[in-house]
């Protein structure tokens, strides 16, 4: 696909402290102050959503590093789908069980039913996933699913899928992707959105106007030490919506994922997928034993996993690959299989370390099934959101579905919904951003603090 390099702001490859590997140019000259929608964060999420409005809306995609530096790109394991009616109730119920019965059925009820026109909007869209020799697609099984209903593409199915939709968002003359820009205000009135306060690497201050904003910023891995998040994903919506007095949801639940590679090296974990074990891996002791079902939900695994150090005062405990034999391995993983390497384990040979850690954000922005926000003209989807599909926790590979159903949803309502009031907030008092580093602090402490007072509140 011919990329219009013109809508990306990249210029030249020059290393620039600060500004990473691409050089962001003329960010003041190329931007307008208003569009007719603003979508922050070049994710899942927002692309899909972005690619789902039509070509006469004027769009602004802003992100805070590159367009392809979001965690849409580091899912390994696959996306869900219903496999016909027959699979409905096991994977509705799976889905329930996985979110201890916390979830909203109704939610759970639309990511099922919409899986099967989504994926085959990916497929037109030329996404890859795995096919058997007669051309059928292959599906994968991950813990806590009672069925192989997972489509993936190698051991890098978020990158297939992300790539494949930002690619195609660069080629829209409607959609303008703007990098290593941050929101860091809402700017809004009597509970109405009006557009975003951004600023660029050089702290350049952006009042930018729209009368619909879509928050797909992610999750908040960024937050922890321990984490597969990038780090730059810090959850920055949410502290700026409990500003504006937008209502959360379930912030306190987040998911550890049960396995990652152990190291000692500080920066993102590197996930061993749960496919790996949901295709045969095992877990071990210190000794060698098995200690645990490796398949039940995450949150339980993890659990097992954090008592089974505890009592063994170790950092990690290890996961055996070897039973699935090289073939598979070097098929289905090649991508674990090299990182693993690049870290001195040979997994086809040997077992491998590894700990829980930060993995998902099942609370957020509390949305209803339109993706709609408490305030008027704003949206929210992906990790960000809370439709409450997921409950308290998430049954792995559903989130890439999630994302995309209810970033579909968003532009949907966008379109056909009820209109927002005009918002009638004047102009930004500039002064109020000139510290930054002091005012995204301050979000990250509203933000834990918040987290910490749900957490007692469902004691
Ligand atoms: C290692 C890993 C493996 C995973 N594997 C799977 C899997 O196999 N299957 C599955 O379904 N899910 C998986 N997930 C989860 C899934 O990838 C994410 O939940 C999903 O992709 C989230 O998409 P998103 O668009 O909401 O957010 P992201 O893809 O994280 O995008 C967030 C975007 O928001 C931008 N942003 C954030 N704050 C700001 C700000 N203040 N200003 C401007 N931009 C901002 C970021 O720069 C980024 O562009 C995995 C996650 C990880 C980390």
């Amino acid at each position: 696909m011919q990329k219009n390099v013109k809508n990306i702001q990249r210029l030249c490859k020059e290393n620039r402290s600060g500004v990473g590997k691409w050089q962001l140019w003329g960010a003041r000259e190329k931007m307008k102050e208003y569009y007719d929608v603003i979508i922050v964060g070049t994710g899942a999420a927002g692309l899909y959503c972005a690619l789902n409005l039509p070509e006469r809306k004027n769009i602004l995609m802003i992100t805070k590093k590159e367009a392809d530096q979001s965690d849409s790109f580091l899912a390994q394991g696959g996306i869900c789908m219903l496999r016909g009616e027959d699979d409905y109730e096991d994977y509705f119920e799976d889905t329930m069980r996985a979110g201890h019965y916390e979830n909203n059925k109704k939610a759970v009820d639309l990511m099922l039913r919409s899986s099967n026109s989504i994926i085959r909007d990916l497929l037109m869209r030329e996404v890859d996933f795995e096919r058997n020799e007669k051309g059928d697609l292959e599906f994968t099984r991950e813990g806590a699913h009672s069925q192989p209903r997972i489509l993936f593409h190698k051991d890098i199915t978020g990158k297939e899928i992300t790539s494949k939709l930002l690619a195609q968002a660069q080629t829209r003359e409607n959609i303008e992707i703007v990098e290593y820009m941050t929101m860091v205000d809402l700017i809004s009135a009597d509970n109405i959105c009006g557009g975003v306060v951004a600023m660029d690497e050089q702290d350049e201050i952006y009042e930018i106007r729209a009368p619909y904003v879509v928050l797909a910023c992610g999750g908040l891995g960024g937050l922890y030490k321990n984490s597969t998040n990038f780090p730059h994903i810090t959850g920055d919506a949410l502290g700026i919506a409990m500003k504006h007095g937008v209502m959360l949801e379930n912030i306190d639940y987040i998911q550890i994922h049960p396995t990652t590679l152990y190291s000692q090296k500080p920066g993102r974990r590197f996930l061993i997928s749960e496919s790996v074990r949901g295709e045969g891996a095992y877990l071990y002791d210190k000794n060698g034993q098995r200690f645990t079902n490796e398949l039940q939900p995450r949150d339980l695994l993890s659990q097992a996993i954090f008592s089974q150090m505890e009592k063994q005062d170790t950092e990690f405990v290890w996961e055996d690959m070897r039973p699935l034999g090289e073939t598979a391995i070097m098929k289905h993983f090649p991508n674990i299989f090299s990182r693993c390497l690049e870290e001195g384990f040979d997994v086809r040979k040997e077992p491998i370390p590894v700990v829980p850690a930060q993995h998902y954000f099942m609370g957020g922005i509390k949305v209803n099934l339109g993706s709609r926000t408490s305030m008027q003209g704003l949206y929210a989807c992906g990790e960000t959101s809370c439709n409450g599909v997921h409950g308290k926790n998430r049954l792995a590979s559903n989130s890439l579905l999630e994302s995309l159903v209810f970033a579909r949803r968003a532009a949907d309502d966008i379109l056909f919904g009820k209109k927002p009031e005009p918002c009638r907030a004047g102009a930004v008092d500039r002064k109020a951003y000139e510290d930054r580093e002091n005012l995204m602090a301050g979000y990250r402490t509203v933000i834990l603090n918040e987290i910490e007072r749900m957490k007692k509140s469902h004691e």
